[in-house]
């Protein structure tokens, strides 16, 4: 028998009520976790996730064909007909960007998978 239950928001420390139908939405998704957030922290993540909120300063990035592999490259900047455009990958082993600024690797959004 589900009831609502009243969790606490990680990012604000505020309880929250996550509901039966949440907690449906959550279980027809495969989802067993609860959310730890609370809605509006939840939303405020989202946009500024998709860059709508202008939250500090996420980069606009443009798709661009790599001028070494010929995959798709993203890049920071308006790529130009007249210069190459690289991929992250073919950039780093041109030793290109100085290395470092997005040397994280994990949950950085860029490059992904297997390369
Ligand atoms: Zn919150
Ligand atoms: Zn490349």
């Amino acid at each position: 028998m589900a009831t609502d239950q009243t969790l606490r928001c990680r990012e604000c420390g505020r309880d929250f009520l996550f509901t039966v139908g949440e907690q449906e939405f959550y279980a027809s998704r495969g989802l067993v976790n609860t959310p730890s957030r609370c809605p509006e922290c939840r939303a405020a993540r989202k946009s500024s996730m998709q860059g709508g909120g202008g939250a500090g300063g996420r980069r606009e990035m443009f798709t661009a064909t790599c001028s070494s592999c010929g995959r798709e490259a993203r890049v920071p900047f308006q790529p130009r007909g007249d210069k190459p455009v690289y991929c992250s990958d073919c950039y780093q082993q041109m030793g290109g960007g100085g290395g470092g600024r997005h040397s994280g690797g994990n949950g950085g959004g860029y490059g992904g998978s297997r390369w």
